[in-house]
């Protein structure tokens, strides 16, 4: 039998594969990510070999499931995708591959702090969230402030080792809405890349209910929870 999981999975890699097509880009420019929280173990450990990438949004939540993780069952690199607590920097790092949600230089200072300890000289990567629908409730930096933080960190930072720029668009249909905030985005990271000389190649947005618009913008990162795994229970 088939389980939901592979065959959404499958879907997925499918939706992602024509939207590229349709941009004029590889498959294989976009990383498929499953974003895990809330779901439980076992339904990672199916889904880990159909993926490229795990993504959490709290560093608890991800720190229990990787030491509840089976010793030799591989898994994919780890992503923050939830803001960074400043308490929960060194249980960041120990955890994660990538933290995605920086978005202000007193928690970016605070990890090259932590990875410099005992003159260490770890280097760790993160993305820049921006704020591009600029909801008020949001994480993220406004789209006008990014290019004053991506110099602080270069700046204050060394440590960390900016590679892109990730988003959370606005929950809406509204194809042109969603198309000028992805292509926003794309255009922010090509306005960074060149005032910085950094290349950013990374371009984290899309979720399930939009991911094949983000790919026809551009995007080599999709976040993609309940499409994979069905609604979460966050009882
Ligand atoms: C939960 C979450 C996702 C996945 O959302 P779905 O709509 O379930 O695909 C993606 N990105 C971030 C930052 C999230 O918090």
């Amino acid at each position: 039998m088939v389980s939901a999981i592979k065959e959404n999975v499958e879907r997925i890699r499918g939706e992602i594969a024509e939207a590229a097509r349709r941009a004029g880009r590889g498959a294989d420019e976009v990383r498929l990510m499953g974003v895990t929280k809330f779901h439980p173990l076992e339904m990672m450990l199916e889904a880990a070999p159909l993926l490229d990438l795990v993504g959490e949004n709290r560093v608890q939540e991800a720190a229990e499931k990787r030491a509840a993780w089976p010793e030799g069952t591989p898994c994919c690199p780890w992503h923050l995708i939830g803001h960074l607590q400043r308490n929960k920097i060194r249980r960041a790092l120990e955890n994660f591959d990538l933290v995605e949600s920086i978005d202000a230089l007193e928690t970016a200072c605070s990890m090259d702090r932590v990875l410099r300890e005992g003159g260490a000289e770890r280097t760790f990567p993160i993305f820049i969230e921006v704020n591009m629908s600029r909801e008020p409730a949001k994480s993220g930096v406004a789209p006008e402030e990014a290019e004053r933080l991506l110099e602080s960190i270069i700046k204050s930072a060394p440590s960390l080792h900016v590679e892109g720029l990730m988003t959370v668009a606005e929950d809406t249909d509204d194809e042109a809405v969603l198309r000028a905030t992805f292509g926003g985005l794309r255009e922010l990271r090509d306005k960074l890349a060149a005032a910085s000389g950094l290349p950013l190649p990374e371009l984290s947005m899309g979720m399930s209910g939009d991911f094949a618009l983000a790919v026809e913008e551009g995007s080599t990162i999709v976040r993609v929870g309940s499409a994979i795994f069905g609604p979460r229970n966050y009882g």
